[in-house]
């Protein structure tokens, strides 16, 4: 029979909307063998999840997902770092400076929204990331909730996303300071979904891969909810030509993203092979950072 997992999922922990063990038991009915968290400038949900894995005898890879400075105007670049040390300075360092770029950002944005007319406050917000690291996706949850908006796409398209009326782009790292802090942390540093970079062209991609390789990434997230089959075919050559690791999953966020399950990427199951893959390389890491 075969096993599958989902290696790209986000709890409460940031703004996904079940708690990191709930995400674990959602994985476990739906039959999955391996889960890897990965919530946004966090490790808050990793030890939840890892007890929960534990008892329910599913395979866990700590994760963190970062977002780096963008190689390619208007393209988005996050950066998965599997198997980090919670503990570690560096990791707990890097998180902190993090969740600092958002505390400057986060008010921008809802003033730019009240400056819009829109009736909502800082308070309010941080009342629905309930504790979680606050990302967009809460205010447009809000948004949605507030009747401003009919959808999450809609109060990303006209308010949120890059374009929109109260847009403002946070403090990120550069790719190499992505990098070098993952794997000094004993991680894995990985793509997330490439077709987010917004490479007009397969050369262009090649060589922003290419660039993250000399960096030190490690590997590519091949399956996606946002990959059509041409780029996951175009993702598993790059793969094999950069002895990068192949990873995927759904990029699940519980309600929040509506139309995305556990353990599919977009209607893809991602191999249990791909996982251990990930653990024999986390294994080389752990001891390269000791
Ligand atoms: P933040 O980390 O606060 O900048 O928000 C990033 C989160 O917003 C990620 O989970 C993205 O997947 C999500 N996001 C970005 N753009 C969109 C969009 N157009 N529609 C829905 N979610 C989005
Ligand atoms: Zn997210
Ligand atoms: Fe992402
Ligand atoms: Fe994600």
């Amino acid at each position: 029979m075969p096993e599958f997992v989902d290696l790209h999922s986000h709890s409460t922990a940031s703004d996904g909307t079940f708690a990191p063990a709930d995400v674990v038991r959602l994985a476990h009915q739906a039959g999955l063998v391996g889960l890897a968290l990965t919530d946004h400038d966090t490790i808050a949900g990793l030890a939840e999840a890892a007890a929960a894995a534990e008892s329910l005898g599913l395979a866990f890879l700590p994760g963190i997902e970062i977002s780096a400075v963008p190689p390619i105007d208007n393209g988005t670049l996050h950066i998965l770092g599997y198997g980090i040390d919670p503990a570690n300075a560096v990791l707990t360092e890097m998180a902190r400076q993090l969740i600092d770029a958002r505390d400057n950002r986060n008010p921008q944005i809802i003033a730019a929204l009240q400056k819009l007319g829109v009736d909502i406050t800082m308070d309010e917000a941080l009342a629905q990331a309930q504790g979680g690291v606050l990302g967009r996706p809460h205010i447009a949850a809000l948004l949605l909730k507030k009747g401003v908006v009919k959808s999450i796409k809609q109060a990303f398209d006209d308010y949120l996303g890059q374009g929109g009326k109260a847009y403002y782009d946070k403090e990120r790292l550069a790719p190499r300071d992505a990098i070098r802090r993952i794997r000094a942390a004993g991680g894995v540093p990985v793509v997330a979904h490439p077709v987010q970079l917004r490479a007009t062209n397969d050369a262009q991609l090649e060589r922003v891969l290419k660039d993250l390789v000399d960096l030190g990434l490690e590997g590519i997230a091949v399956l996606h909810s946002d990959h059509a089959p041409a780029d996951v075919e175009k993702f598993e050559r790059l793969a094999a030509r950069y002895n990068l690791a192949r990873t995927g999953g759904s990029d699940f966020h519980g309600t929040n993203k509506k139309d995305i399950s556990l353990g599919l990427a977009n209607g893809r199951r991602v191999p249990r092979d791909w996982m251990d893959e990930l653990l024999r390389r986390t294994t080389a890491a752990a001891a390269r950072s000791c």
